[in-house]
């Protein structure tokens, strides 16, 4: 079920306007300067923030739209979501995490040992590493069986060493979810290696010559 957005957003400095398409098993990478609307994206993905115009469909299931004033709150679009500061709940272990809205037919121990984290299953959050939590966060969100994934800097707080783990990681299991995923990010090498596609925003609008100016500025 592929994610189709055509919106549009007055923003303090500019308007928003979005076209974009993702495809089950692909990963569209969202790139582009700080301001340029990327957030606002996600926020209108997820369904906490309502575009003045335009659509928002998964498939068939209209999520927003501003004419037939259709909008579907955030818990009922069924996402996974994984955020920069992750979204674990500190006073719950991370088995707890990920069993909290997990899916009755989803193997918890399973999810864990595919992310490399059984051995940590007893520990709370505070204790364990920063890669450790997002890995902890990609299971929580998985967990759920989401429609769609909405990735938004979920590598950007990590060292090197662990960023590139997580993304190599990453870029071998996501044909196999089979749901489009919708990767926010201000790096462009994780965007290149990554992504199936890469769309620049820019003063809120797609932006193919920001991504070539970047191009060209760096050697
Ligand atoms: P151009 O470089 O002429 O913008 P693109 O192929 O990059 O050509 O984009 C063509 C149109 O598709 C643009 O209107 C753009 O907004 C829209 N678009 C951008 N990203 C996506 C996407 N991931 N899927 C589908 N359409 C997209
Ligand atoms: P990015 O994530 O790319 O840094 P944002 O989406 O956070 O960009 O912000 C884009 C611009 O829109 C910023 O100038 C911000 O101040 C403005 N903005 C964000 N939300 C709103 C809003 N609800 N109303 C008006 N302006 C907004």
């Amino acid at each position: 079920m592929s994610l189709c957005l055509d919106v549009q957003k007055q923003l303090a400095n500019f308007t928003l306007d979005i076209k974009l398409t993702c495809e089950p098993g692909t990963l569209t990478a969202i790139v582009g300067p700080s301001g340029a609307g990327k957030s606002t994206l996600v926020r209108i993905i997820a369904g906490l923030t309502r575009p003045d115009s335009g659509q928002v469909k998964l498939h068939d299931t209209v999520w927003s739209d501003s004419t037939a004033k259709t909008f579907l709150p955030p818990q009922k679009r069924g996402l996974g979501l994984v955020f920069q500061d992750y979204t674990l709940f500190p006073h719950l272990t991370v088995r707890k995490n990920v069993a909290f809205a997990a899916r009755e037919d989803v193997d918890i121990d399973a999810l864990l040992k595919q992310f490399s984290i059984a051995h940590i299953a007893e520990q709370k959050p505070a204790n364990i590493s920063g890669g450790e939590r997002q890995r902890a966060a990609f299971c929580q969100a998985l967990a759920r069986k989401p429609v769609l994934l909405l990735l938004d800097e979920p590598f950007s707080a990590l060292d090197i060493a662990t960023r590139e783990a997580l993304r190599t990681e990453l870029k071998n299991q996501k044909g196999h979810w089979d749901i489009p995923i919708v990767h926010v990010t201000h790096d462009l090498e994780e965007a290149f290696y990554l992504a199936d596609r890469i769309v620049a925003v820019e003063n809120g609008h797609h932006s193919p010559f920001w991504l070539k100016r970047q191009l060209a500025h760096r050697d």
